[in-house]
């Protein structure tokens, strides 16, 4: 009796990887696409300075409400060719408000596609935490994003 308690005790206080990777479960809820919903938490120092889902620029499109039964356009992978990715939304959002993004740590729902890996490296997120894999998702061979990501020294966790 006394060791469940204890053993509760324990349990009550989460994590901040599960409790970022909680809210971006949470933001891809938000999102208008018709496939695919994803969430970002862009943190530095364990505090929050962005957060993002996937879709068109703000004020523009709704995808899941203009085209809701053919969908929107799709590029030549299948995705939303008006949609930002989550990432690139939270990274933008925190380039356009100033907040310095070097070395900071990014969850997300979706492994980062090569498009978004490439943004990530490029802007100093030192480490990516993610909850389901884009390769699978896909039903590509490889994660060619984490793996692209991992080759120049990002740090990337399966959450
Ligand atoms: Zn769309
Ligand atoms: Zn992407």
């Amino acid at each position: 009796m006394l060791q469940r308690e204890d053993t509760k005790l324990v349990s009550v206080k989460p994590g901040f990887n599960e409790i970022y990777m909680n809210l971006a479960v949470d933001l891809a809820a938000r999102s208008h696409c018709v496939r695919a919903q994803v969430g970002a938490v862009l943190t530095k120092d364990t505090r929050i300075i962005s957060i993002g889902y996937n879709g068109p620029p703000a004020g523009t499109h709704n995808c899941d409400e203009e085209w809701p039964d053919a969908g929107c356009a799709r590029d030549s992978r299948g995705s939303c060719s008006l949609a930002l990715h989550a990432e690139e939304n939270a990274i933008l959002y925190a380039a356009r408000n100033g907040s310095k993004i070097e070395g900071g740590t990014l969850f997300t729902t979706l492994s980062p596609c090569i498009a978004c890996a490439r943004l990530i490296l490029s802007s100093g997120i030192k480490v990516v935490v993610y909850k389901d894999s884009y390769a699978e998702y896909k039903g590509l061979p490889s994660d060619e994003g984490v793996d692209f990501l991992k080759r120049f020294g990002v740090e990337v966790n399966k959450y």
